[in-house]
Protein backbone atom coordinates (compact mmCIF):
# COMPACT_ATOMS: atom_id res chain seq x y z
CA UNK A 1 0.00 0.00 0.00
CA UNK A 2 0.98 3.65 -0.58
CA UNK A 3 0.29 5.70 2.71
CA UNK A 4 0.93 9.33 2.15
CA UNK A 5 1.45 12.03 4.96
CA UNK A 6 0.90 15.69 3.35
CA UNK A 7 2.03 18.91 6.26
CA UNK A 8 -1.07 20.09 7.65
CA UNK A 9 -2.39 23.42 6.30
CA UNK A 10 -4.06 24.76 9.62
CA UNK A 11 -3.40 27.90 11.51
CA UNK A 12 -0.78 26.88 13.97
CA UNK A 13 -0.66 23.23 13.55
CA UNK A 14 2.91 22.18 13.78
CA UNK A 15 2.00 18.19 14.17
CA UNK A 16 2.52 15.64 11.42
CA UNK A 17 0.53 12.16 11.01
CA UNK A 18 4.05 10.02 11.40
CA UNK A 19 7.20 10.44 12.79
CA UNK A 20 10.08 9.23 11.15
CA UNK A 21 10.17 5.96 13.29
CA UNK A 22 6.87 5.05 12.31
CA UNK A 23 7.66 5.48 8.65
CA UNK A 24 10.20 2.89 9.18
CA UNK A 25 7.98 0.25 10.60
CA UNK A 26 5.36 0.89 7.28
CA UNK A 27 8.32 0.58 4.91
CA UNK A 28 10.07 -2.49 6.70
CA UNK A 29 6.55 -4.24 5.96
CA UNK A 30 7.06 -3.58 2.53
CA UNK A 31 4.79 -0.47 2.15
CA UNK A 32 5.59 2.99 0.67
CA UNK A 33 5.30 6.04 2.55
CA UNK A 34 5.15 9.55 0.81
CA UNK A 35 6.01 12.34 3.04
CA UNK A 36 5.75 15.97 1.83
CA UNK A 37 8.65 18.14 1.96
CA UNK A 38 8.73 19.75 5.44
CA UNK A 39 5.05 17.86 6.76
CA UNK A 40 7.49 17.47 10.05
CA UNK A 41 9.53 20.16 10.69
CA UNK A 42 7.22 21.86 12.84
CA UNK A 43 7.14 19.03 15.28
CA UNK A 44 11.52 18.66 14.79
CA UNK A 45 11.45 15.96 12.05
CA UNK A 46 13.44 17.18 8.80
CA UNK A 47 12.57 15.60 5.10
CA UNK A 48 16.34 13.81 5.82
CA UNK A 49 14.95 11.75 8.62
CA UNK A 50 12.12 10.61 6.95
CA UNK A 51 14.07 9.95 3.91
CA UNK A 52 16.73 7.81 6.72
CA UNK A 53 13.55 5.85 7.76
CA UNK A 54 12.77 4.74 3.38
CA UNK A 55 10.44 7.22 3.55
CA UNK A 56 9.92 9.32 -0.30
CA UNK A 57 10.10 12.51 -0.15
CA UNK A 58 7.89 14.75 -2.40
CA UNK A 59 7.21 17.96 -2.77
CA UNK A 60 3.57 19.24 -2.98
CA UNK A 61 1.02 18.07 -1.02
CA UNK A 62 -0.90 17.75 -4.49
CA UNK A 63 1.81 14.49 -5.11
CA UNK A 64 0.57 13.02 -1.73
CA UNK A 65 -3.07 13.10 -2.88
CA UNK A 66 -2.62 12.19 -5.90
CA UNK A 67 -0.39 8.79 -5.46
CA UNK A 68 -1.26 7.37 -2.02
CA UNK A 69 -3.61 4.94 -1.81
CA UNK A 70 -4.37 6.12 1.98
CA UNK A 71 -3.81 9.42 4.04
CA UNK A 72 -2.45 9.97 7.71
CA UNK A 73 -2.75 13.10 9.17
CA UNK A 74 -3.96 15.11 11.77
CA UNK A 75 -6.59 17.67 11.69
CA UNK A 76 -9.54 17.54 9.42
CA UNK A 77 -9.18 18.53 6.27
CA UNK A 78 -9.71 22.17 5.24
CA UNK A 79 -11.37 23.41 2.09
CA UNK A 80 -8.47 23.37 0.05
CA UNK A 81 -7.64 19.70 0.70
CA UNK A 82 -11.38 18.50 -0.07
CA UNK A 83 -11.28 18.14 -4.00
CA UNK A 84 -8.07 16.72 -3.55
CA UNK A 85 -9.01 13.53 -1.76
CA UNK A 86 -10.08 11.18 -4.24
CA UNK A 87 -13.15 8.28 -4.71
CA UNK A 88 -12.11 5.41 -2.61
CA UNK A 89 -9.30 7.38 -0.69
CA UNK A 90 -8.67 5.84 2.93
CA UNK A 91 -8.39 8.82 5.17
CA UNK A 92 -7.23 8.84 8.64
CA UNK A 93 -6.97 11.46 10.73
CA UNK A 94 -9.23 13.68 13.72
CA UNK A 95 -12.30 15.14 11.53
CA UNK A 96 -14.71 15.93 13.96
CA UNK A 97 -17.37 15.88 11.65
CA UNK A 98 -20.38 17.01 13.91
CA UNK A 99 -18.61 20.15 14.50
CA UNK A 100 -18.73 20.91 10.48
CA UNK A 101 -21.04 20.31 8.09
CA UNK A 102 -19.43 22.03 5.30
CA UNK A 103 -16.36 19.22 6.01
CA UNK A 104 -19.17 16.65 6.41
CA UNK A 105 -20.67 16.97 2.42
CA UNK A 106 -17.37 17.71 1.37
CA UNK A 107 -16.17 14.28 2.41
CA UNK A 108 -19.67 12.83 1.31
CA UNK A 109 -19.10 14.01 -1.89
CA UNK A 110 -15.54 12.84 -2.64
CA UNK A 111 -16.47 9.64 -2.08
CA UNK A 112 -13.54 9.05 0.18
CA UNK A 113 -12.89 6.72 3.47
CA UNK A 114 -12.72 8.59 6.33
CA UNK A 115 -12.12 6.74 9.56
CA UNK A 116 -11.71 9.14 12.05
CA UNK A 117 -8.87 9.06 15.23
CA UNK A 118 -11.15 10.45 17.65
CA UNK A 119 -14.42 7.63 17.03
CA UNK A 120 -12.01 4.62 17.10
CA UNK A 121 -13.33 3.32 20.55
CA UNK A 122 -12.45 0.22 22.99
CA UNK A 123 -14.84 -2.06 24.44
CA UNK A 124 -15.14 -0.25 28.09
CA UNK A 125 -16.01 3.09 25.76
CA UNK A 126 -12.77 4.61 26.12
CA UNK A 127 -11.30 6.33 23.09
CA UNK A 128 -7.81 5.50 22.62
CA UNK A 129 -6.79 8.20 19.75
CA UNK A 130 -8.26 11.13 22.46
CA UNK A 131 -6.12 9.66 25.70
CA UNK A 132 -2.83 10.99 24.35
CA UNK A 133 -3.60 14.79 24.06
CA UNK A 134 -6.05 14.91 26.95
CA UNK A 135 -3.18 13.51 28.97
CA UNK A 136 -0.74 16.65 27.30
CA UNK A 137 -3.39 19.05 28.18
CA UNK A 138 -3.70 18.18 31.88
CA UNK A 139 0.29 17.72 32.29
CA UNK A 140 -0.06 21.48 30.23
CA UNK A 141 -2.32 22.76 32.56
CA UNK A 142 0.14 22.79 34.98
CA UNK A 143 2.93 24.37 33.79
CA UNK A 144 0.37 27.17 32.15
CA UNK A 145 -1.15 27.56 35.14
CA UNK A 146 2.32 28.03 37.10
CA UNK A 147 4.11 30.30 34.55
CA UNK A 148 0.54 32.30 34.62
CA UNK A 149 0.55 32.46 38.87
CA UNK A 150 4.19 34.75 38.35
CA UNK A 151 3.45 38.53 38.54
CA UNK A 152 4.93 39.41 35.39
CA UNK A 153 2.41 37.73 33.64
CA UNK A 154 -0.69 38.72 35.45
CA UNK A 155 -0.88 36.23 38.60
CA UNK A 156 -1.08 36.86 41.91
CA UNK A 157 2.94 35.98 42.10
CA UNK A 158 2.86 32.56 44.29
CA UNK A 159 4.92 29.56 43.30
CA UNK A 160 3.44 26.38 43.22
CA UNK A 161 5.61 24.32 45.32
CA UNK A 162 5.99 27.42 48.32
CA UNK A 163 9.36 27.53 49.55
CA UNK A 164 10.32 26.45 53.50
CA UNK A 165 8.98 28.59 55.80
CA UNK A 166 6.43 29.88 53.05
CA UNK A 167 2.64 28.28 52.27
CA UNK A 168 2.79 26.32 49.30
CA UNK A 169 0.37 27.04 45.99
CA UNK A 170 -3.61 25.59 45.96
CA UNK A 171 -4.13 24.00 43.14
CA UNK A 172 -8.23 22.80 42.62
CA UNK A 173 -8.91 20.22 39.60
CA UNK A 174 -12.54 19.55 38.45
CA UNK A 175 -12.68 16.67 37.12
CA UNK A 176 -10.68 13.53 37.83
CA UNK A 177 -10.27 11.78 34.41
CA UNK A 178 -7.40 11.71 31.76
CA UNK A 179 -6.98 15.42 32.19
CA UNK A 180 -7.26 15.94 35.88
CA UNK A 181 -5.47 12.96 37.13
CA UNK A 182 -2.52 14.12 34.57
CA UNK A 183 -2.66 17.67 36.01
CA UNK A 184 -3.09 16.42 40.13
CA UNK A 185 0.01 14.51 39.05
CA UNK A 186 2.04 17.55 38.14
CA UNK A 187 0.89 19.98 40.29
CA UNK A 188 1.72 17.65 42.98
CA UNK A 189 4.88 16.72 41.71
CA UNK A 190 5.63 20.86 41.80
CA UNK A 191 4.74 20.73 45.30
CA UNK A 192 1.55 22.40 45.71
CA UNK A 193 -1.17 21.22 47.83
CA UNK A 194 -3.81 19.51 45.71
CA UNK A 195 -7.39 18.69 45.37
CA UNK A 196 -8.91 16.48 42.87
CA UNK A 197 -13.06 17.03 42.68
CA UNK A 198 -14.85 14.04 41.03
CA UNK A 199 -18.96 12.73 41.26
CA UNK A 200 -17.48 9.02 40.24
CA UNK A 201 -16.67 7.61 43.89
CA UNK A 202 -15.05 4.59 42.41
CA UNK A 203 -12.76 7.06 40.70
CA UNK A 204 -11.87 9.21 43.59
CA UNK A 205 -11.28 5.72 45.26
CA UNK A 206 -8.63 4.89 42.62
CA UNK A 207 -7.16 8.27 42.79
CA UNK A 208 -6.97 8.15 46.82
CA UNK A 209 -4.67 4.95 46.25
CA UNK A 210 -2.34 6.42 43.77
CA UNK A 211 -2.25 10.03 44.55
CA UNK A 212 0.83 11.18 46.88
CA UNK A 213 -0.13 12.76 50.10
CA UNK A 214 -0.41 16.26 48.98
CA UNK A 215 -3.33 15.41 47.13
CA UNK A 216 -7.20 15.13 48.40
CA UNK A 217 -9.66 13.74 46.85
CA UNK A 218 -13.33 15.16 47.76
CA UNK A 219 -16.50 14.73 46.30
CA UNK A 220 -17.68 17.16 43.60
CA UNK A 221 -20.87 19.52 44.92
CA UNK A 222 -20.99 23.32 44.78
CA UNK A 223 -20.91 23.74 48.58
CA UNK A 224 -17.34 22.52 48.84
CA UNK A 225 -16.19 24.30 45.75
CA UNK A 226 -17.38 27.09 46.91
CA UNK A 227 -15.44 26.00 50.47
CA UNK A 228 -12.08 25.34 47.85
CA UNK A 229 -12.56 28.60 45.72
CA UNK A 230 -11.50 31.01 48.73
CA UNK A 231 -8.03 28.83 48.92
CA UNK A 232 -7.20 28.12 45.40
CA UNK A 233 -4.60 30.03 43.83
CA UNK A 234 -4.87 28.19 40.61
CA UNK A 235 -7.84 26.36 39.11
CA UNK A 236 -8.17 23.67 36.62
CA UNK A 237 -11.33 22.59 35.01
CA UNK A 238 -11.48 19.22 33.61
CA UNK A 239 -14.83 17.38 34.07
CA UNK A 240 -16.40 15.32 30.96
CA UNK A 241 -20.11 14.58 30.35
CA UNK A 242 -19.75 12.26 26.94
CA UNK A 243 -22.02 13.73 24.60
CA UNK A 244 -22.70 17.54 26.25
CA UNK A 245 -21.93 20.42 27.04
CA UNK A 246 -19.68 20.75 30.31
CA UNK A 247 -21.73 21.74 33.51
CA UNK A 248 -20.78 25.02 35.13
CA UNK A 249 -19.46 24.44 37.76
CA UNK A 250 -17.64 27.81 38.66
CA UNK A 251 -20.26 30.06 38.06
CA UNK A 252 -19.06 34.59 37.45
CA UNK A 253 -20.44 35.45 40.89
CA UNK A 254 -18.24 32.73 42.20
CA UNK A 255 -15.28 34.15 40.77
CA UNK A 256 -15.41 36.85 43.21
CA UNK A 257 -14.77 34.66 46.09
CA UNK A 258 -11.38 34.09 44.41
CA UNK A 259 -8.52 35.99 45.20
CA UNK A 260 -7.29 38.67 42.48
CA UNK A 261 -4.87 37.40 40.34
CA UNK A 262 -5.86 33.80 41.20
CA UNK A 263 -5.80 31.38 37.62
CA UNK A 264 -7.89 29.26 35.76
CA UNK A 265 -7.54 26.91 33.16
CA UNK A 266 -10.47 25.44 31.32
CA UNK A 267 -9.41 22.43 29.90
CA UNK A 268 -13.08 21.65 29.28
CA UNK A 269 -13.38 24.87 26.85
CA UNK A 270 -14.09 22.28 23.96
CA UNK A 271 -17.50 21.18 25.07
CA UNK A 272 -17.92 25.22 26.46
CA UNK A 273 -16.07 25.14 29.38
CA UNK A 274 -16.89 24.13 32.47
CA UNK A 275 -16.42 27.95 34.08
CA UNK A 276 -19.48 29.78 33.19
CA UNK A 277 -16.93 32.87 31.65
CA UNK A 278 -15.01 30.50 29.81
CA UNK A 279 -14.62 31.92 26.44
CA UNK A 280 -12.46 29.67 23.44
CA UNK A 281 -8.91 31.24 23.37
CA UNK A 282 -5.74 30.78 20.91
CA UNK A 283 -1.73 30.41 21.14
CA UNK A 284 -1.32 33.69 20.00
CA UNK A 285 -3.68 35.21 22.71
CA UNK A 286 -3.91 32.83 25.39
CA UNK A 287 -5.32 34.78 28.45
CA UNK A 288 -7.91 37.15 29.25
CA UNK A 289 -9.30 39.03 32.86
CA UNK A 290 -12.93 38.26 34.28
CA UNK A 291 -12.93 39.36 37.59
CA UNK A 292 -9.30 40.18 38.48
CA UNK A 293 -8.77 36.56 37.71
CA UNK A 294 -6.85 35.45 34.84
CA UNK A 295 -8.28 32.87 32.56
CA UNK A 296 -6.45 30.44 29.98
CA UNK A 297 -9.35 28.49 27.55
CA UNK A 298 -6.97 27.27 24.45
CA UNK A 299 -8.75 25.00 22.65
CA UNK A 300 -6.09 23.06 21.51
CA UNK A 301 -3.25 23.33 23.95
CA UNK A 302 -1.66 20.12 22.74
CA UNK A 303 -0.85 22.62 19.82
CA UNK A 304 1.92 23.90 21.99
CA UNK A 305 4.55 20.59 22.24
CA UNK A 306 4.35 19.52 18.89
CA UNK A 307 7.12 17.87 19.53
CA UNK A 308 5.54 15.54 22.04
CA UNK A 309 2.39 15.42 20.53
CA UNK A 310 2.95 14.25 17.56
CA UNK A 311 5.25 11.18 19.39
CA UNK A 312 2.42 10.72 21.84
CA UNK A 313 -0.26 10.60 18.75
CA UNK A 314 1.81 8.13 16.42
CA UNK A 315 2.59 6.00 19.53
CA UNK A 316 -1.11 5.26 19.98
CA UNK A 317 -2.19 5.35 15.86
CA UNK A 318 0.43 3.21 14.65
CA UNK A 319 -0.91 0.12 15.58
CA UNK A 320 -3.76 0.48 13.83
CA UNK A 321 -2.68 2.57 10.90
CA UNK A 322 -0.29 -0.83 10.46
CA UNK A 323 -3.59 -2.72 10.30
CA UNK A 324 -5.32 -0.51 7.69
CA UNK A 325 -2.03 -0.89 5.47
CA UNK A 326 -1.68 -4.50 5.98
CA UNK A 327 -5.09 -5.81 5.64
CA UNK A 328 -6.86 -3.11 3.70
CA UNK A 329 -9.62 -0.49 5.30
CA UNK A 330 -12.37 -3.38 4.68
CA UNK A 331 -11.09 -6.53 6.53
CA UNK A 332 -8.87 -4.32 9.04
CA UNK A 333 -12.30 -2.89 9.75
CA UNK A 334 -13.86 -5.82 9.89
CA UNK A 335 -11.81 -7.81 12.38
CA UNK A 336 -11.23 -4.99 14.76
CA UNK A 337 -14.41 -3.34 16.19
CA UNK A 338 -12.10 -0.53 17.78
CA UNK A 339 -11.16 0.64 14.43
CA UNK A 340 -15.26 -0.45 13.08
CA UNK A 341 -15.61 2.75 15.32
CA UNK A 342 -13.71 4.90 13.59
CA UNK A 343 -15.50 4.65 10.41
CA UNK A 344 -17.69 7.80 9.42
CA UNK A 345 -18.20 8.32 5.95
CA UNK A 346 -17.47 5.36 3.55
CA UNK A 347 -17.96 6.39 -0.41
CA UNK A 348 -20.23 9.20 0.30
CA UNK A 349 -22.77 7.38 2.50
CA UNK A 350 -22.55 8.58 6.62
CA UNK A 351 -22.18 5.45 8.83
CA UNK A 352 -21.54 6.81 11.85
CA UNK A 353 -25.23 7.57 13.90
CA UNK A 354 -23.42 10.84 15.90
CA UNK A 355 -22.37 12.45 12.23
CA UNK A 356 -25.65 11.45 10.78
CA UNK A 357 -27.83 12.78 13.65
CA UNK A 358 -25.44 16.14 14.27
CA UNK A 359 -27.33 17.33 10.81
CA UNK A 360 -29.91 15.09 10.33
CA UNK A 361 -28.80 12.78 7.46
CA UNK A 362 -29.61 9.29 5.75
CA UNK A 363 -27.78 6.51 8.43
P1 LIG B 1 -12.66 12.08 31.15
O1 LIG B 1 -13.96 11.53 30.69
O2 LIG B 1 -11.49 11.18 31.28
O3 LIG B 1 -12.86 12.79 32.58
C1 LIG B 1 -13.93 13.63 32.89
C2 LIG B 1 -14.23 13.47 34.36
O4 LIG B 1 -15.18 14.49 34.73
C3 LIG B 1 -14.89 12.12 34.72
O5 LIG B 1 -14.10 11.45 35.69
C4 LIG B 1 -16.26 12.52 35.26
O6 LIG B 1 -16.72 11.68 36.31
C5 LIG B 1 -15.98 13.94 35.77
N1 LIG B 1 -17.17 14.76 36.00
C6 LIG B 1 -18.32 14.83 35.32
N2 LIG B 1 -19.15 15.72 35.90
C7 LIG B 1 -18.50 16.22 36.97
C8 LIG B 1 -18.83 17.17 37.98
N3 LIG B 1 -20.01 17.79 37.98
N4 LIG B 1 -17.91 17.44 38.94
C9 LIG B 1 -16.70 16.83 38.94
N5 LIG B 1 -16.34 15.92 38.01
C10 LIG B 1 -17.23 15.62 37.05
O7 LIG B 1 -12.32 13.30 30.15
P2 LIG B 1 -10.88 13.92 29.87
O8 LIG B 1 -10.21 13.13 28.81
O9 LIG B 1 -10.20 14.14 31.15
O10 LIG B 1 -11.27 15.31 29.20
C11 LIG B 1 -11.79 16.41 29.94
C12 LIG B 1 -12.09 17.55 28.99
O11 LIG B 1 -10.88 18.10 28.46
C13 LIG B 1 -12.93 17.15 27.77
O12 LIG B 1 -13.88 18.14 27.49
C14 LIG B 1 -11.90 17.07 26.67
O13 LIG B 1 -12.45 17.23 25.39
C15 LIG B 1 -11.03 18.25 27.06
N6 LIG B 1 -9.72 18.33 26.40
C16 LIG B 1 -9.32 19.58 26.01
C17 LIG B 1 -8.08 19.77 25.44
C18 LIG B 1 -7.62 21.16 25.10
O14 LIG B 1 -6.64 21.30 24.39
N7 LIG B 1 -8.28 22.20 25.61
C19 LIG B 1 -7.24 18.67 25.18
C20 LIG B 1 -7.67 17.40 25.58
C21 LIG B 1 -8.92 17.24 26.19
Amino acid sequence: LTMGVPKEIKKNENRVGMTPAKVSELTRRGHKVLVESNAGAGSGFEDEDFAAMGATIVPTCVDVYQQADMIVKVKEPLAPEYTLIREGQVVFTYFHFASSKELTEAMIQNKSICISYETVAKSDGSLPLLIPMSEIAGRMSVQQGAKYLEAPMGGRGVLLGGVPGVRRGFVLVLGGGIVGTHAAKLAAGLGAEVTIMDLNLQRLRYLNDIMPANVETRYSNESTIRDLLRLADLVIGAVLIPGARAPKLVTREMLSIMRPGSVVIDVAVDQGGCIETCKATTHDEPTYVVDNVLHYCVANMPGAVPYTSTIALTNATLPYTIALAEKGWRRACADNAELKGGLNIIEGKVVHEGVASAFDLPY
